[in-house]
């Protein structure tokens, strides 16, 4: 029932964890983390009010009321003092889920773990997981329905900077897109990810060739033939 990138963020969920899943839609991860006992207790948090009722339906049909919380409000507000180890942000927007953890910042301390899965603009979480002293532990990538995700799970910082950013090859805001873990990885979706942005340039490159502004369009290409030689190293 669960699709494979639910069931990917639910594989990095340690065993024994209270759980809040924030923007839980129909809070397919919080049934499947008690139907499965991975988790005792889940908050399935949702700001939107169809989302939220359908989340309420579909707990209290598998009567699950007693294990699963569904609360309305804004991001990590609907968590209150230790009540949750673990915090899932799925299916959104990078900035988004940036938003969402500087504006929960105050309860974060009490966090043991991340699970963030940005549909776009992944290098935007990434900055803020080291810039707020969480470091990865694991970077996953998977193709599924002709789309391809990245999911990050971080864990608060031990050290003095994250291990896994030291690297000869790439400067830190390169690592922050490409991912420190999965470039290392170099599986065969994320090429396929780094091929499809190339392709992508590559088809504005030729489409700016008709432009009548050329003060824009020398601008413009220089930019993508930077870009396009830097996707060609990365590839
Ligand atoms: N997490 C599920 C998944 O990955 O399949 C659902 C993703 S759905 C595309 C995004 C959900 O996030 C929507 O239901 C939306 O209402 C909710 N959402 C957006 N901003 C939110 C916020 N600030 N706090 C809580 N939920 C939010």
């Amino acid at each position: 029932q669960l699709s494979e990138r639910l069931l990917m963020i639910a594989q990095n969920i340690p065993v024994g964890k209270r759980v809040a899943d924030i923007g839980s839609d129909h809070a397919l991860l919080p049934s499947y983390l008690i139907l499965n006992e991975i988790s005792p207790f889940v908050i399935a948090g949702e700001v939107n009010e169809g989302p939220y009722q359908a989340a309420k339906r579909q707990i209290e049909s598998l009567g699950l009321e007693d294990k699963v919380s569904v609360r309305k409000g804004n991001g990590l507000q609907v968590i209150e003092p230790n009540e949750v180890q673990v915090v899932t942000i799925a299916g959104m927007g990078g900035s988004l889920i940036s938003q969402i953890l500087e504006q929960g910042k105050e309860k974060i301390d009490q966090l043991e773990r991340f699970i963030l899965q940005p549909n776009v603009g992944v290098d935007q979480v990434r900055r803020w997981l080291d810039q707020h002293n969480w470091d990865l532990i694991a970077e996953e990538i998977l193709e599924e329905g002709e789309k391809i995700y990245e999911i990050i799970v971080a864990e608060k910082r031990r050290g003095m900077e994250d291990p896994v950013y030291r690297s000869e090859k790439w400067s830190k805001d390169e690592l922050y897109r490409l991912g420190p873990i999965l470039v290392k990885k170099q599986s065969e979706v994320l090429i396929k990810k780094w091929m499809i942005e190339l392709t992508k340039v590559e088809y504005i490159l030729e489409q700016i060739k008709n432009s009548k502004n050329e003060q824009e369009k020398s601008i413009k290409e220089m930019q993508l033939n930077h870009e396009q030689k830097w996707l060609k190293g990365v590839i």
